[in-house]
């Protein structure tokens, strides 16, 4: 039997995502800026509805909302449209404890929830090549599997619901780590002269390289390009659900507290519509130099 698929929320990473969906099965998309489910509608032959319950016809739904606040207000729009055995896979990277509740919610009119949030950015959705780390019970995630394969290239079952939403804010918060542990190491070498080109060079062939130092300050930081793909609040919303999931185990996580306060600076001194690399700009303020490669001269 055919299934059909409905996308709620067709930002950054939502709009290539449903893309994939579309080539798979029969799609209905949903977008609060109502013209880019029209437009995602003429690129990839989805069907945009105007009414946000338009999306209950789909025995699967998904979204992929800034945070788990807008997630809750939506499952409630839609919940009375609802039919029983419905799927809700929430892409978001969201906050667990949101998601038990809004599972709990959905329970009770009979349909399942997994959280599904994903990593690879906005290069891997467009791509259909995502991480997507699930949370739920074993027979909801092996009914979603073939569907959230369509935009992913490793799918982990985690845990129970919560368990998605967990680990992306943790991976998360290493990214955050590596982004400013990396940026507060290149801008002290940058001030003893070294060239931070290739400085990267040097570390990116040892043992202190990242994710961030390998991608990230290369093709972000050293061009001074700063491409906005993942938002700077979006990444400080994740550090801060990273936090508040140790605190409430009572792990003693220092490093991670103070990463969530450098984000949180961030956002209010340099604004959070820019891209998430831009929180080395506060490193470089501070230092009063800039990770940029030396001119050459003569
Ligand atoms: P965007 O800001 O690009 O898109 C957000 C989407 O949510 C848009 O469709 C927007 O609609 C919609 N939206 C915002 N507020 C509301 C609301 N109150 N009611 C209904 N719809 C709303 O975000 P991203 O796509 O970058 O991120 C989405 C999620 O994915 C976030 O949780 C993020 O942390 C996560 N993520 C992002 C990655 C990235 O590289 N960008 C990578 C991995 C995860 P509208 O078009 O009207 O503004």
């Amino acid at each position: 039997m055919a299934n059909r698929v409905a996308f709620i929320g067709l930002g950054m990473m939502g709009y290539p995502m449903a893309g994939h969906l579309a080539k798979r099965f029969e799609t209905i998309v949903w977008n609060r800026t109502a013209t880019k489910a029209q437009e995602h509608a003429r690129q990839y032959g989805s069907q945009a509805v105007q009414n946000l319950q338009e999306t209950a016809q789909a025995e699967f739904i998904f979204t992929c909302l800034p945070t788990s606040v807008e997630v809750e207000e939506v499952v409630r729009q839609v919940l009375p449209a609802l039919k029983a055995g419905t799927v809700w896979i929430d892409c978001t990277s969201g906050d667990p404890n949101h998601s038990r509740r809004i599972a709990q919610s959905l329970r009770e009119v009979g349909c399942d929830f997994l959280d599904a949030p994903v990593s690879g950015g906005r290069a891997g959705a467009e791509a259909g090549t995502l991480t997507v780390m699930v949370g739920g019970s074993e027979e909801t995630f092996r009914r979603a599997l073939p569907i959230i394969e369509a935009f992913a290239g490793k799918v982990f079952h985690v845990g129970d619901v919560g368990a998605g939403h967990a680990v992306k804010a943790i991976n998360n918060m290493l990214l955050a780590v590596h982004l400013l542990a990396t940026a507060e190491g290149l801008v002290a070498l940058a001030k003893q002269g070294v060239d931070p080109a290739i400085a990267l060079e040097v570390i990116n062939v040892s043992s202190g390289r990242s994710f961030a130092s390998e991608v990230h300050f290369p093709e972000r930081v050293l061009t001074r390009a700063f491409p906005n793909t993942f938002s700077l609040a979006l990444l400080a919303k994740d550090t801060r659900i990273a936090v508040s999931i140790a605190r409430e185990v009572y792990v003693p996580t220092p490093l991670m507290q103070l990463a969530a306060e450098m984000f949180e600076m961030a956002k209010r001194q340099i604004g959070g519509d820019v891209d998430h690399t831009a929180v080395v700009k506060l490193i470089e303020g501070w230092a009063g130099t800039e990770i940029a490669p030396r001119t050459k001269e003569g």
